[in-house]
């Protein structure tokens, strides 16, 4: 008797089972183009208007999202963004917004730097954060995701911007733990009011041979685990201070920044004697990077710098930064600390106050986003940082950094400031970087001294320094002093 009656549920469950995994997109392994012969059959669409073969997302929460469940697939898309559109590419996703997340997110966001959202275009969301504009609005872009067993890979303009592996059990903090591959839905989402989100062309390959999917191994450790834990905090993993020197090339710097989960800032040394020495050769060198998904930085070098560039040309620049390990002593001699032989310490306290002194006037003088390698001081006198560097010192520097709202550089090379000096800043309201100042293609490292400050020191996204957006950019709003600063 029971028999008869557990039948038919079975049976009914048995056809619910093989409706729900049975595969009904466009043909595997083959690119499908969504057109309006297609589109009623494999999307389902919601305030979406079709025109000329171009789908536009103009309502908040428009959206197009497959009517079938796919877990490895490349889908590729021509986008435009207006100011204020922002959206989203959801895959292994429920089909409905319930709330709870599931699945990932890739942002689409153009955003100038310190306006909206601060994750920009490409940014694996909570995963592999990107904070680096891929593209502009009004123009148009290519987006392409790509699931291929348990790797996924987001680019922007044939540029890959983030690429994570996830592993087995891989650890989420609570309320992401939905935050991982599964067999389901893909939905383009518009999340703003404002803009207009333009689709142009819109691919799919599908793939679903199973017994194919390659799974790959993946080496965590407890830097990774900290990285991994800082992205789904959104906490701004960037190193903006990077150089292309001792033979690291552009890539190599991406895909350490890729695997590591940061984000990079390329610096280029600009001063008297230094390869960009002029506009001319700023303009030139900015345009060969252009299209690198890397922060554009300014490294001034030396203080003759200001004399040598106009404000509009270094506003081509994301940011602009310098130290205050170049100038000029009492007795008329050029000092740089880093060099021993260049190096000239009379007395060690009236070393110090010159070097404070020097600082405040850069800080005073220059229009600059940063300082970094902070608070260094020669060789001689490392031994004694916490002792030379007395609290009326760093209440002088803090002062200086506040009152020009210049970020204080975290520096992962020299592992400089103290944590004490650190935690004096941000109780002063001091924003932060975090910097490597590499010199050679590997010493790259891993931001060691970054990861611990932030730790010890209590850091929060909040405290974090960001690119000004272009109209606020202190270069044009303060102009270049008219002689050098020391
Ligand atoms: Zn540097």
């Amino acid at each position: 008797m029971l028999f008869k009656r557990i039948l038919p549920v079975l049976l009914l469950l048995t056809i619910v089972v093989y409706f729900i995994a049975r595969y009904n997109g466009p043909e595997p392994g083959l690119i499908t183009a969504i057109d309006k012969s297609n589109l009623e059959e494999f999307w389902k669409i919601s305030d979406v208007a079709v025109e000329e073969g171009q789908f536009h997302l103009e309502k908040e929460s428009a959206s197009i999202t497959s009517r079938f469940r796919l877990r490895d697939f490349e889908l590729s898309l021509k986008m435009k963004t207006t100011p204020g559109a922002v959206g989203q590419l959801n895959f292994a996703t429920s089909k409905r917004n319930w709330g709870k997340i599931r699945g990932y997110s890739v942002m689409i966001n153009n955003s100038d730097y310190s306006t909206g959202n601060v994750q920009k275009t490409g940014s694996l969301s909570k995963i592999r954060n990107n904070f680096i504009r891929t593209a502009a609005d009004n123009e148009w872009f290519d987006l392409k995701i790509e699931v291929h067993g348990n790797h996924i890979h987001v680019s922007v303009n044939d540029k890959l911007i983030s690429e994570y592996t996830e592993p087995l059990n891989a650890k989420r903090l609570e309320g992401l733990t939905g935050m991982v591959l599964s067999r389901s839905f893909i939905s383009l989402r518009k999340t703003s009011a404002t803009g207009e989100m333009l689709v142009g062309e819109m691919k799919i390959k599908p793939i679903v041979e199973e017994e194919n999917r390659k799974i790959l191994a993946i080496q965590t450790d407890s830097l990774a685990d900290v990285a991994d834990s800082l992205n789904q905090r959104e906490f701004p993993l960037i190193d903006f201070h990077v150089h292309l020197k001792g033979g690291l090339t552009m890539d190599q710097a991406c895909e350490h920044a890729r695997t590591n989960g940061f984000n990079y800032g390329v610096a280029a040394n600009c001063g008297l004697k230094f390869p960009v020495t002029n506009d001319s050769t700023l303009n030139s060198y900015l345009k060969s990077i252009a299209v690198e998904p890397v922060f554009k930085a300014m490294q001034c070098e030396g203080r003759e710098w200001v004399t040598l560039f106009t404000p509009e040309a270094v506003a081509g620049f994301d940011y602009i930064f310098t130290d205050a390990m170049t100038w000029t002593d009492h007795k008329g001699r050029r000092l740089r600390l880093w060099m021993p032989e260049e190096t000239f310490v009379d007395n060690d306290q009236e070393f110090m106050d010159m070097l404070t002194g020097k600082i405040e006037a850069i800080m005073d003088g220059e229009p600059v986003d940063i300082y970094v390698n902070p608070t260094f001081i020669p060789a001689q006198l490392q031994s004694r940082y916490d002792e030379l560097w007395t609290n009326e010192r760093m209440d002088r520097v803090v002062n200086a950094l506040l009152r020009n709202q210049v970020a204080l550089e975290i520096n992962a090379r020299y592992k400089i400031p103290s944590i004490a000096f650190i935690r004096k800043a941000k109780a002063a309201g001091v924003k932060f970087s975090f910097g490597t100042n590499n010199v050679k293609n590997d010493d790259l490292n891993r931001l060691e001294y970054c990861l611990k400050v932030i730790k010890e020191a209590g850091l929060t996204a909040e405290d974090m320094f960001m690119p000004r957006s272009r109209p606020e950019r202190k270069i044009l709003k303060k102009g270049l002093p008219s002689a050098i600063t020391g």
